[in-house]
């Protein structure tokens, strides 16, 4: 059975909330080209308001080793937003890498090039890999899309616990409205979860928690009220273009590309490329390629003819089971099994909107659920 496509975009009903007009143009689509024009970059003054943030950066930071943190992946976003941060705005950026235990060898050479070159200082966080497979395994064996979740709720959390240890105010993000607003949530949900991280690690892990970076709501609290430090969306204020972003980093910092967004990672390659569109039908390279599309710099059928490659080649799957299978310790046959298992999903399990509605008093605690569904909410898209 075909799956109906919307006619601007390239997104499609294996979203499970997407919604058609009589157009035949989906709710995506429609509410990125509502939102489109409030960006600060649309702004009539948008230079000022630029050079005001900046500015305001530089006076937060002075007499601190560093004005500002980045998270630096190795991912064409966080390593243009490390050129753009130290060459173009000649901010005084840290770096933070995470090491999960599945960097690519080209992602170690990428980052080691980067922070050579535009001569920044660099934190790694090593995850302490006993916990973080197990953490890790245990999402898979949830059976749910959502098992990037543990490894971008470490990256906010050491973001924040940085600029707290420096006293730093801002930390810039690379997340973005133009190349990131479209990806439906029911294909990934419960970044900002603690509740829903601690829950699954509970039912399907066998290590306790006890070196996790997370963020729960009163850390949140802290780190953004107390300590007064903010999440900056650079690039809803500087003006972003992929491709662009992509050659300057080749030429100025040797960087090389992966072949997919967010494929530094072996585990994101194999979980993004492979287990998310065979098990559940969720392609996010049309999430990718429909933001492009809305962006207006690429075509719809030029987003279409991309879709018709395969999300990894084929030829790699059988070499990226056994890597995983071999670096969580299960056995091929294991891992096959746990794959098969019927898809669930974020509402089956314990996560803060389901823990605060079954209470019994929810009635007094309606206006509390709000305040943190919006909380939660407006924090979910933030890494
Ligand atoms: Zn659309």
């Amino acid at each position: 059975m075909s799956v109906k496509i919307c006619n601007f975009c390239v997104m499609d009903a294996t979203d499970p909330d997407i919604v058609f007009d009589d157009k035949g143009i989906c709710n995506h689509c429609t509410s990125y080209i509502e939102d489109l024009p409030k960006l600060p970059i649309f702004h009539p003054d948008s230079s000022n308001l630029l050079s005001n943030l900046i500015n305001k950066i530089k006076k937060d930071g002075q007499g601190k080793p560093y004005d500002c943190v980045i998270g630096l992946s190795g991912g064409v976003d966080s390593t243009y937003v490390a050129y753009v941060v130290k060459k173009i705005l000649g901010l005084r950026p840290i770096a933070v890498h995470m090491d999960n235990g599945w960097n690519s060898e080209l992602s170690v050479k990428n980052v080691e090039n980067i922070i050579k070159k535009l001569d920044i200082d660099l934190f790694t966080k090593i995850l302490d890999w006993d916990e973080f497979r197990d953490l890790q395994l245990a999402f898979l064996c949830a059976s749910t899309p959502d098992s990037e979740i543990p490894t971008d709720h470490a990256i906010g959390a050491t973001l924040y616990e940085i600029a707290s240890k420096y006293n730093i105010k801002h930390i810039i993000s690379g997340a973005n409205f133009l190349t990131e607003r479209i990806m439906p949530p029911a294909w990934s949900q419960g970044h900002g979860d603690w509740r829903y991280i601690k829950g699954l690690s509970k039912l399907f892990g066998n290590k306790k928690l006890k070196t996790f970076p997370h963020l729960n709501a009163l850390k949140r609290f802290y780190y953004r009220r107390i300590r007064g430090i903010s999440m900056v969306p650079l690039f809803d204020f500087f003006k972003f273009n992929l491709a662009q972003a992509r050659g300057i980093i080749q030429k100025e910092l040797e960087w090389k590309d992966y072949g997919g967004k967010h494929y530094e990672s072996i585990y994101t390659k194999f979980f993004q490329g492979y287990i998310l569109p065979t098990k559940f039908g969720f392609d996010k390279r049309k999430g990718h390629l429909s933001n492009l599309v809305c962006a207006d710099v690429l075509s719809r059928i030029e987003a279409l003819n991309e879709l018709k490659k395969p999300p990894i080649e084929e030829a790699e799957v059988p070499y990226l089971k056994q890597y995983v299978a071999k670096k969580f310790n299960i056995d091929e046959q294991r891992l096959e099994q746990i794959l098969k298992e019927k898809p669930k999903f974020y509402r089956d399990y314990p996560n803060i909107y389901n823990t605060l509605w079954h209470k019994k008093s929810r009635k007094y605690l309606k206006p509390v659920y709000r305040y943190f569904l919006n909380f939660m909410k407006k924090i979910s898209n933030e890494h």
